[in-house]
């Protein structure tokens, strides 16, 4: 059987394609892959995803669209893409067990953050650490923050954090900052933003019975010394990783991994679109997630209607 559309991936683009694309009864096929349900299933309340005055926790919205494109006739396959084969039509995808063909896809793959790799980080995601300050910045409001990192993403948090936090302090591992220089300078005249240089993050201190995050246990890399900054909130800002590994030397991918496109979900192979973090450096939102697999999946029916012409 030759599936209509293949969606690969069940995060907010994913899933927003799928309801768009079951409900014009293309019965497509997701590819969850695994964990199913993507970066939101990393976070408690979202505040800002519109339609919902009360916030809602990321792992129900994630299941609330699941219900929705499954009511519509979506199916879904829990299982991670391995390889794609786009010589031939209709395209091949491969999974860890099986192979699918299919007329059209729609790549959804997301992104991850990068993680300092310390136990106590995940111990807190989503309730004291975070790699999302336009997310969970407000959620911070009248209290210290730390950020981790050096280049723009942790300028740019950092400076949006001064506007809830009263200090915001930046531990960076080299001497220097990786920034531009105008956001350099921006950070460093802010009289909120105190910087701690040479210094890696060891452990991110605080019990979340005893009212969560307290502190990052830090040591500086010159001298050895290890010191407490306290805090109620880390943002980690040292950079995301594409899920486009399958993807090399098939679509083309920036020096990063980010998929190129044009008009943000089309790629240069007919039928084969793009949604969502895979290809957003820059807004990286459940809202812009779920609008771009929106995109692909109108994208998908003008495919098709184009054929019918
Ligand atoms: C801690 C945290 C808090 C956040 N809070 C908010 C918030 O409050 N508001 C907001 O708007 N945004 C928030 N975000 C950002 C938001 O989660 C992302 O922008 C959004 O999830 C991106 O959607 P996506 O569908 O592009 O990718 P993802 O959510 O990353 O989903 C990608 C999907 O692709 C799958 N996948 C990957 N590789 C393969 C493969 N080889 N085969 C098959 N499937 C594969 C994954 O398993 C996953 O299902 C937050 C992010 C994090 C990490």
């Amino acid at each position: 059987m030759v599936e209509n559309v293949i969606i690969i991936g069940s995060g907010p683009a994913g899933l927003g394609a799928a309801i768009y694309t079951a409900r014009e009864d293309f019965k497509p096929l997701v590819i969850t892959g695994v964990p199913a349900g993507g970066q939101l299933l990393l976070t408690t309340k979202v505040e800002n995803i519109p339609g919902f005055p009360d916030g809602i926790d990321g792992p129900e919205f994630i299941d609330n669209m699941i219900k929705q494109a499954e009511k519509f006739g979506a199916r879904m396959v829990n299982e991670n893409v391995v390889d794609i084969d786009f010589s031939s039509r209709p395209y091949k995808v491969k999974t860890e067990s099986q192979t699918f063909e299919t007329h059209t896809m729609i790549i959804a793959t997301g992104a991850n953050a990068r993680l300092l790799g310390i136990p106590s980080e995940m111990e807190h995601m989503g309730v004291g650490v975070s790699t999302c300050a336009t997310c969970d910045g407000a959620f911070f409001r009248g209290k210290d923050v730390t950020v981790v990192g050096g280049g723009d993403t942790a300028m740019e948090d950092s400076l949006f954090l001064t506007r809830f936090c009263p200090t915001v302090t930046i531990v960076h591992r080299r001497g220097e900052f990786r920034a531009s220089k105008a956001m350099q300078q921006k950070v460093l005249s802010s009289p909120k933003i105190k910087v701690v240089w040479d210094s890696e993050v060891l452990e991110i201190q605080g019990k979340e019975k005893e009212g969560g995050v307290t502190g990052v246990r830090i040591k500086n890399n010159k001298t050895g010394a290890e010191s407490v900054i306290p805090c109620k909130g880390v943002f980690i800002a040292i950079g995301h990783v594409p899920n486009t590994k399958f993807l090399a030397g098939k679509l083309k991918l920036d020096d990063l991994g980010y998929i190129i496109t044009k008009n943000e979900v089309l790629t240069d192979i007919p039928g084969v679109f793009v949604a969502g973090d895979n290809q957003d450096r820059y807004y990286r939102q459940a809202g812009t997630a779920s609008a771009a697999g929106i995109k692909a999946a109108l994208r998908v029916r003008e495919y098709f209607q184009n054929l019918s012409k």
